[in-house]
């Protein structure tokens, strides 16, 4: 166990709520492995009083903060400067000192980019389909389109939202790659070999027997399966992608690199690969995953 003194950089989540964040665990790993004097503290900051939260983070000198549920939109308004990707995605994770105030950026992005190179996918020219049009799928959204993919299927059960989601990124990258679909139209995507993402909350935990739709032929086009739910660890989604001959990911490790990213903007330094393999392996312990 590290001591905490007058020298200890003090960094923390700001979300509500925040009981059962796995982001310390994440933050105290790297700091006892990277020897970073660092601490990381939750805090509960409720629905209106994030101004007043981020100022008297400034006040007490805080090295930096995430921000998650429900005030990543908001907290653009509190920050003197904002990185270009997480201004054009209108949501930050991550503030960082800069000056008397923090700048604001996405890691969530730029850590499920890491995640996926990692584990060997590329998103440059990749064809995608793309479950779901809430928060986290929204993201991914702007992150293909960021990373350069060629076209990206958003297929929801509610189709006004992908269309608007669609709109909005195709808007913001000044070209037509994501195509809203209502989940049930999913035959109606082109014959192809695709990247799947499953960005709905679909199969989470503890109802680890569903999934957006069982049809064989969906799964007949999917190479790769990437879940960004990580509990459980293999989601009926992964399960049929695999059956069907496709590789299958969850999102375990888009988890530990939002937070692997974020360390490194607070600290100047650089996370290697078996540093962020023990936060991969206490993650899987805290969460009883055994992939
Ligand atoms: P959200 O904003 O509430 O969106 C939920 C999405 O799931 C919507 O697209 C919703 O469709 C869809 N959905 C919900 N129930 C459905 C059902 N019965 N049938 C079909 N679609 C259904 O949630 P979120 O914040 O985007 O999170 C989504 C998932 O991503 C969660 O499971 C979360 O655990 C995971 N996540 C993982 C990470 C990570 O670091 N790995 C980070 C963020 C989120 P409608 O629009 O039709 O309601």
């Amino acid at each position: 166990m590290r001591e905490i003194n007058g020298r200890t950089r003090v960094c923390g989540l700001m979300g509500y709520p925040v009981e059962h964040t796995l982001s310390p665990l994440i933050h105290n790993t790297l700091a006892q492995e990277l020897g970073v004097d660092m601490a990381y503290v939750p805090f509960s900051v409720e629905p209106g009083r994030l101004k007043e939260a981020v100022e008297g983070a400034r006040a007490l000198n805080l090295a930096g903060l995430n921000v998650t549920v429900p005030h990543k939109r908001e907290v653009i308004s509190c920050l003197e400067q904002i990185d270009p990707l997480a201004q054009k995605v209108g949501a930050v994770n991550t503030l960082v000192r800069c000056g008397d105030g923090f700048k604001g950026y996405n890691t969530d992005l730029t850590g499920l980019q890491r995640a996926m190179k990692e584990d060997g996918i590329e998103l440059a020219g990749e064809r995608v389909i793309l479950l779901g049009a809430g928060g986290a799928a929204r993201a991914v959204a702007f992150l293909c389109a960021y990373a350069g993919v060629s076209e990206v299927w958003m297929l929801n059960r509610t189709l006004k939202k992908a269309q608007a989601v669609a709109a909005e990124v195709n808007q913001a990258f000044g070209r037509e790659c994501i195509h809203g679909l209502a989940l049930s139209d999913h035959e109606k995507i082109p014959k192809g070999s695709y990247l799947a993402v499953q960005g709905t909350s679909v199969g989470l935990f503890p109802h680890v027997e569903d999934v957006v739709t069982g049809d064989a032929g969906f799964y007949q086009k999917i190479h790769t399966g990437y879940d960004l739910i990580y509990r459980p660890s293999a989601t009926k989604f992964m399960q049929l992608v695999r059956a069907h001959g496709g590789k299958a990911y969850n999102g375990l490790k888009m988890l530990a690199y939002q937070g692997i990213q974020a360390f490194e903007l607070w600290n100047g330094v650089a996370v290697e690969r078996a540093q962020a393999a023990s936060v991969m392996k206490k993650l899987k312990e805290e969460t009883g995953a055994h992939e």
